[in-house]
């Protein structure tokens, strides 16, 4: 008899501020996919991009979470205590000359082609670059041949183009960037199924790709729609997106699953959040 792998899902906010209407939607639908199956659910706070970080917004995003009747399973992992973990990692594809130092400026970059994309000039300078030298550090492109079968969005192939400009692993300013923080902590807390919002859609190529790199098995995606303002504009922190209030937990909840085309019951939102959550079973 064959042994289905237990699921490993998790939601990773980066606490750039409180959870809005948009953040609740891939907090429900990680959430619910992991658990309909009986598997895990982890919460991991992205905070390695302080200029981006709004002070206490990871507890309040924590807060927010018990607050509309989340559980997590284990301890939340904060990607600030795992700046080792990621030096080591990007060691090891320096050593195996899959990533190199760029030391333009934007201005360069600019200057190369107005649509702002890099030309990869760097690529065959094998500039001498340190720990503190004041360059970033660019993942070679692979086969340039990325392909999966998105759970929700169905068969995703990507353009070419997109490889275009080979992407950051380590900033100039010297912060880890997501890509490479998102695929080393997915593969370290054995994350196999990844649900999240069609805006990081792109980037999944990019994280194929360091998969393949660090000879990983990528997880299974689900990539969930986006819940737009009035004007047609993802909803987003940055633009002022409204925080979630507990006091309309159960009935944010039932929008949330109403948006994911969940079919809900008008008595639904009378439900504690809790026994909402414990309620829906959301298979996809
Ligand atoms: N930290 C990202 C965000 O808040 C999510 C990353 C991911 O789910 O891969 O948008």
């Amino acid at each position: 008899m064959t042994q289905t792998k237990q699921v490993i899902g998790r939601f990773a906010p980066s606490p750039s501020g409180p959870l809005h209407f948009g953040s609740l939607v891939a907090a429900i639908g990680s959430y619910l996919i992991a658990k309909s199956t009986g598997g895990k659910w982890l919460v991991r706070i992205e905070d390695i991009d302080p200029p981006r970080e709004v002070a206490g917004a990871a507890d309040v995003i924590l807060r927010q979470l018990e607050a509309f009747g989340f559980e997590w399973d284990g301890e939340v992992l904060y990607q600030s205590t795992r700046l080792e973990r990621y030096a080591e990692v990007l060691n090891d594809l320096k050593q195996q000359d899959l990533v190199y130092a760029c030391d333009c400026t934007r201005k360069q970059i600019f200057a190369q082609r107005e649509d702002r994309i890099y030309t990869n000039v760097c690529a065959d300078k094998n500039l001498a670059a340190n720990e503190n030298s004041d360059v970033a550090w660019r993942m070679r492109h692979g086969s340039g041949k990325y392909s999966f079968n998105d759970h929700i969005q169905g068969h995703c192939q990507f353009d070419q183009s997109i490889y275009d400009e080979d992407f950051i692993i380590k900033r100039k300013d010297g912060l880890i960037a997501y890509q490479l923080a998102v695929v080393v902590d997915d593969i370290d807390q054995g994350i196999n199924q990844v649900v999240r919002g069609l805006d990081i859609l792109d980037s999944t190529p990019r994280q194929l790709r360091l998969y393949e790199a660090l000879g990983a098995t990528p997880p299974e995606y689900y990539h969930l729609p986006l819940a737009l303002d009035k004007n047609g504009d993802k909803l987003c922190k940055q633009h002022g997106a409204k925080a979630i209030e507990s006091e309309n937990a159960s009935e944010l909840l039932v929008r949330a699953l109403e948006f994911l085309s969940y079919p809900t019951t008008p008595d639904l939102k009378y439900l504690s959040p809790q026994d909402i959550l414990s309620n829906s079973k959301l298979r996809i």
